[in-house]
């Protein structure tokens, strides 16, 4: 196996459980993160996968974040557009920042990341892109129209790239995650939390590495003819 992948916001939470899967698949893995230089190097120190900083939200950082991967790994052949913030608020008190911030953050870095491989998966025919949703982008939430704005355009981007790849060998999906077990979600209030998974049939919060299962089945050589999916992984918590 000589596929390079790169997963942004890989050194922590689900981005740390899928960068491990594929490196544990034998995938030659780049982790992406933005600022927790000390999560990076004890994620990097745990499991030998190389970390690299840039904000993917900058058109510019990405350019410069995928050169080097490049340089030291090779083309790429798998991206999983993980990285993501939430900025909660309710929209009548909603600041332009809060906004901004998480479009760009879930939903921009996807255009920039697509945008900086894409000529090179057609190219060399063979791609495989997974976005990762949101159960919020297709169900909404209170006090995430920012964030279920991005999440859910996640899903028609999503759709309309494997469109335009499919005749090329790139394959283009999304995973809309429920709640899972990550610093995110513990950040949630213990008493909203506990509403929140009284709300989950299985009765659970979902685990990081059942989230990067699904991702090592989309990104696989034999998943060619799946694409412009969504898969749902969340605990029967929303179905659709
Ligand atoms: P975490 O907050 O645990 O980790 C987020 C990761 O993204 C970190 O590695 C962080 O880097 C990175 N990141 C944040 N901003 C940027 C940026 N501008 N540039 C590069 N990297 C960035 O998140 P989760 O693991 O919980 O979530 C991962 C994804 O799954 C997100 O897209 C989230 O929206 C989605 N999701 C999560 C759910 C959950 O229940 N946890 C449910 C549904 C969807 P650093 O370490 O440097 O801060």
């Amino acid at each position: 196996m000589n596929r390079v992948a790169v997963v942004t916001g890989g050194t922590r939470g689900i981005g740390r459980a899928i960068s491990e899967m594929l490196h544990k698949a034998g995938y030659k893995v780049a982790a992406n993160f933005a600022g927790d230089a000390a999560a990076a190097e004890k994620f990097t120190s745990e499991t030998g996968i190389k970390a690299f900083r840039f904000d993917v939200s900058d058109y510019k950082a990405c350019a410069e974040g995928l050169k080097q991967i490049e340089i030291e790994l090779g083309p790429i052949d798998v991206l999983v557009n993980n990285a993501g913030i939430t900025r909660d608020s309710v929209l009548h008190r909603m600041t332009p920042e809060q906004w901004g911030q998480v479009i760009a953050t879930n939903l921009t870095s996807c255009f920039n990341m697509c945008r900086l491989v894409i000529e090179g998966m057609r190219e060399r025919s063979f791609g495989r892109i997974v976005n990762i949703g949101s159960i919020n982008g297709q169900a909404g939430q209170y006090g995430q129209v920012n964030y279920a704005a991005a999440k859910s355009g996640i899903h028609g981007f999503t759709k309309a790239l494997a469109q335009e790849g499919a005749g090329k060998g790139v394959t283009v999906n999304a995973i809309a995650p429920g709640y899972i077990d990550t610093d995110m979600v513990r950040a949630v209030p213990a008493n909203v939390l506990e509403k929140i998974v009284a709300r989950v049939p299985v009765g659970r919060l979902g685990a990081a590495d059942e989230i990067a299962r699904g991702v090592l089945f989309l990104v696989s050589d034999e998943g060619a003819f799946i694409t412009g999916s969504t898969l749902s992984i969340n605990g029967g918590q929303h179905m659709y």
